[in-house]
């Protein structure tokens, strides 16, 4: 059993379908990605998996465990990076790293280490500068040091790496590989393709609320004739050219 099982979820906004079914599993150890175009339903999928949203239909297990309202003890086992990242306008970067790690039950002294480890990590030089004075890449990064904090055994990231520069992809790339090596499970949503080609073990590609095909690289390839995750990608979700 995968320690993140995701079952035929489904999900509608009014009218708007975002969610048709959707099952994976996050296996242990592994990158997984979920790739796929604008509103196919990565970020649905994250928030009911976080349990900041119901699904209508389908189920979730985190480590066996069924997910249902009210239910947070297992959401100590996941770090997540969101689009709202908990690094504060008002507050230095430091402090509100200091917050969460509050939030997450650290000793103060443990707060500290993780606080300079991170930073060292993930190359955080602007700990004094306030939440406000960030760049985009900036609050990336601090919202990853927030998720990595209390060394949560799965990470889920969506779209971390929307709008970043070339070096800090490259630094995004770096963790991920070495966050891996340390034997987290990594879940992440994404539509760049280069990326997934070289970090994800898996990838599953979503599109209109289904995930259309899954599988390692070299799966995809051979069962579509490609070699390009781009090609494969486009014949999955049965774009004409
Ligand atoms: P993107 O790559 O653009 O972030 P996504 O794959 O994360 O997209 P979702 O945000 O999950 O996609 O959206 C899936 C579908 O649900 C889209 O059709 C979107 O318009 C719809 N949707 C998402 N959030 C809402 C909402 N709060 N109210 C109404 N419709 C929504």
């Amino acid at each position: 059993m995968g320690v993140i099982e995701v079952r035929n979820l489904h999900k509608s906004y009014g009218r708007t379908k975002a969610l048709n079914g959707i099952s994976f599993e996050l296996r242990e150890g592994e990158v997984f990605a979920l790739l796929g175009p604008n509103g196919a339903g990565k970020t649905t999928t994250i928030f009911i998996i976080l349990g900041l949203l119901q699904a209508d239909e389908g189920d979730v297990f985190v480590d066996g465990e069924k997910v249902s309202p009210g239910k947070y003890e297992y959401r100590k086992k996941i770090g997540a990076v969101l689009e709202e990242n908990g690094i504060y306008e008002r507050l230095k970067v430091r402090e509100s790293l200091q917050f969460w790690g509050e939030i997450y039950g650290l000793s103060n002294q443990e707060i500290r280490r993780r606080i300079e480890e991170l930073s060292e990590e993930l190359g955080i030089d602007f700990l004094e500068k306030r939440g406000s004075e960030l760049s985009r890449g900036m609050r990336q990064k601090g919202s990853l040091a927030r998720a990595l904090l209390p060394h949560p055994p799965i990470l889920i990231l969506d779209e971390p790496t929307d709008g970043l520069d070339v070096p800090a992809r490259e630094t995004f790339k770096k963790i991920v590989r070495k966050e891996r090596e340390n034997g987290k499970s990594i879940l992440y949503s994404t539509h760049i393709m280069a990326e997934v080609e070289e970090i994800a073990d898996r990838i599953a590609i979503i599109h209109k609320g289904n995930i259309v095909t899954s599988g390692t690289l070299q799966e995809l390839q051979e069962k579509y004739g490609e070699k390009k995750l781009e090609k494969i990608f486009i014949r999955a979700i049965g774009y004409e050219l």
